[in-house]
């Protein structure tokens, strides 16, 4: 086909059929640019909401310092504190913070507790009441001699043994505030419940509390442990307070039959 055949072929196109051939060209094309179109618009919305994301996760810490997220409500952890036949577990105290209550200074309380301690026995000395100091502080170690070497020298079972004596890490004596108190007229009834028949007891349950002593097991405590009329402790800072009183609340339910922490 030399060019003048191809020139005549093409106007052998009637006009009006050309025109749809040339519109109907241009229409194939004109999708190809609105798909172009659109898919750049697509872009250009992707791209501005990305910007957008971006700013506001930028600017997200203002928001949060000017309206704090509510923290989630701490979940309460089970109270399960450890508990060895009803004694609970205390801490022992700094060997520094302890004061010798006898001349020979080998029974010892807090500070604090030793001057409380000191007041009431001369006052109660004056009203004719000899209160005898008979176990203060006592190191974990000396309760793991007194629970276990005792229990093997005679020969009793565990529960029996946590009747009469805590275990070790579960006595309030090494809190350093705790003290076993005897009548010095009396000293049949030392560590006895008979403790409570003797003047010396009847003045303690009349004037300890002045001097911030309080008996640690009285008849029908909560914790559910034996009555020890001879065992006060002292409760007159906050940290004594915190030491007994958090101690307490922590406590499971009392155990069914007594325990003599001694
Ligand atoms: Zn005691």
């Amino acid at each position: 086909m030399n060019d003048k055949q191809k020139q005549r072929s093409f106007e052998d196109i009637p006009e009006a059929l050309r025109d749809i051939r040339v519109s109907h060209k241009s229409s194939s094309v004109n999708p190809k640019l609105i798909m172009i179109g659109l898919g750049g618009l697509v872009i250009m919305i992707l791209g501005i909401s990305g910007i957008m994301i971006l700013v506001s996760s930028l600017s997200q810490p203002n928001t949060v310092s000017v309206e704090p997220t509510p923290s989630p409500t701490p979940t309460p952890s089970p109270e399960t504190v450890e508990n060895i036949l009803g004694h609970l577990p205390y801490e022992e105290a700094d060997p520094n913070q302890l004061k010798g209550i006898t001349n020979d200074g080998r029974i010892k309380l807090r500070t604090k507790a030793a001057d409380g301690f000191l007041r009431m026995q001369r006052d109660a000395r004056a009203s004719g009441i000899i209160l005898t100091p008979i176990s203060g502080f006592r190191t974990v170690q000396e309760q793991e001699y007194l629970f276990f070497e005792i229990k093997r020298q005679r020969n009793q079972d565990t529960r029996k043994r946590a009747e009469v004596s805590a275990p070790p890490r579960y006595s309030e004596h090494h809190t350093g505030y705790a003290i076993d108190i005897g009548d010095g007229q009396v000293p049949a009834t030392h560590l006895s419940e008979n403790f409570e028949q003797t003047p010396a007891f009847r003045w303690l349950e009349n004037n300890a509390a002045k001097y911030s002593f309080e008996l640690s097991f009285p008849r029908n405590n909560p914790q559910g442990i034996s009555y020890e009329p001879w065992h006060w402790r002292y409760v007159g800072d906050p940290d004594s307070l915190k030491t007994f009183y958090e101690a307490q609340q922590l406590q499971n339910k009392p155990s069914q039959e007594g325990n003599r922490v001694n």
